[in-house]
C-alpha cells in the first residue's frame, strides 16, 4: 500500500509509521517500505540505525531492519543521516529496485510504501515494478496542499492503482492550555475533496505535540502511548485500511 500526498511535510511518514504500528498491534506482520530516497525518515521515526546485512537463503539478499516488530528498509540505513543523496535518475531507479526486489521481507501482511512528495520517477518505477493494492492520499486540509493532492490522485488514476481513501492531517489543534480549537490549515478541505472524487474519507488525525515529539524521540505516538487520544485517528485508519484489504 502506498501512502502518498503530492505535497511534502503534510505527515506521509508519521501516518506510514502510525497506521504501521496500529496495524502490528493488531497482530498483523507490518513492512515499512521508505521510498523517500532522497528525504528518509523512518530511521529517525521508528527510532531504528545501522547498515542492513546481506544474507537470506541465497545469501545474496539485503536483510532489512526492524523497529517495534516491524520490518523495515530506508534509504537512510545506507547513507549517513547528514549525508546527502546526490544522484541522477537511474542510480535512484537502481536502489528502488533492490529495495523491491532484493530485500529479504520475509512473511508479511501488508507492506506501506512511504512515497516521497511529487509525481515522479519514483512513483512510476513502483507502480511498475510492483504490484500495489492500493494507495492512500494524505494531505491537510488547505488549499496549497489539496492541489498538490489532487496531482497525486491523478497520477495513481493514470496508473491504474486504486485509491483506498483519503486521510486528513493536521485538522484540529486543541490548545492543551485553555482548550480552545483552531483549524490552524483550514477545515474539512480533504473530506470534501474526497467526496467530490467518491473517495473514502478514512479520518482526520489532529494536529499533536505529542504526536511531532513521539516520532521525534523515535517511537511513533501508536507504541508509546497506545491508549492515549493522540493514537485514536490512526487506529481508526489503521481498522479502515484493514478491513478494506481483508487482512484484519
Ligand atoms: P511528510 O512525510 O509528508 O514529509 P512528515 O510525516 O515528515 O511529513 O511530517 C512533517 C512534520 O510534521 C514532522 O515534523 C512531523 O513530526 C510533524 N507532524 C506530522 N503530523 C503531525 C500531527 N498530526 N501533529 C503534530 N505534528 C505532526
Amino acid at each position: 500500500i502506498a501512502i502518498g500526498s503530492g505535497k511534502g511535510g503534510v505527515g506521509k511518514s508519521t501516518l506510514t509509521a502510525n497506521i504501521a504500528a496500529a496495524l502490528s498491534k493488531s497482530g498483523l506482520k507490518v513492512g515499512i517500505l521508505d521510498a523517500d530516497i532522497y528525504g528518509p525518515s523512518q530511521p529517525k521515526i521508528m527510532g531504528v540505525h545501522g547498515k542492513p546485512k546481506i544474507g537470506g537463503a541465497d545469501g545474496k539478499s539485503i536483510l532489512p531492519l526492524h523497529g517495534y516488530g516491524i520490518t523495515l528498509m530506508s534509504m537512510g540505513f545506507l547513507v549517513d543521516a547528514d549525508e546527502a543523496v546526490v544522484w541522477r535518475g537511474p542510480m535512484l531507479m537502481g536502489a528502488l529496485q533492490q529495495f523491491m526486489g532484493q530485500v529479504d521481507w520475509g512473511e508479511l501482511d501488508v507492506l506501506l510504501i512511504d512515497l516521497p512528495p511529487g509525481t515522479g520517477d519514483v512513483q512510476l518505477t513502483l507502480a511498475q515494478k510492483c504490484e500495489l493494492d492500493g494507495a492512500i492520499i494524505v494531505s491537510t486540509p488547505q488549499d496549497v496542499a489539496l492541489i498538490d493532492a489532487k496531482k497525486a490522485m491523478q497520477m495513481f488514476y493514470k496508473l491504474k492503482i486504486p485509491l483506498l481513501g483519503m486521510v486528513e492531517n493536521m485538522s484540529t489543534h486543541v490548545c492543551p492550555n485553555c482548550g480552545y480549537e483552531e483549524h490552524m490549515f483550514g477545515k474539512g478541505g480533504v473530506q470534501a475533496e474526497a467526496k467530490k472524487a467518491q473517495l473514502d474519507f478514512l479520518g482526520a488525525i489532529p494536529l499533536d505535540i505529542e504526536v511531532r515529539k513521539s516520532s521525534d524521540f523515535g517511537k511513533p505516538v501508536v507504541f508509546s502511548n497506545f491508549e492515549g487520544s493522540q493514537s485514536e485517528a490512526f487506529k481508526q485508519i489503521a481498522n479502515k485500511l484493514a478491513d478494506k484489504l481483508n487482512i484484519s
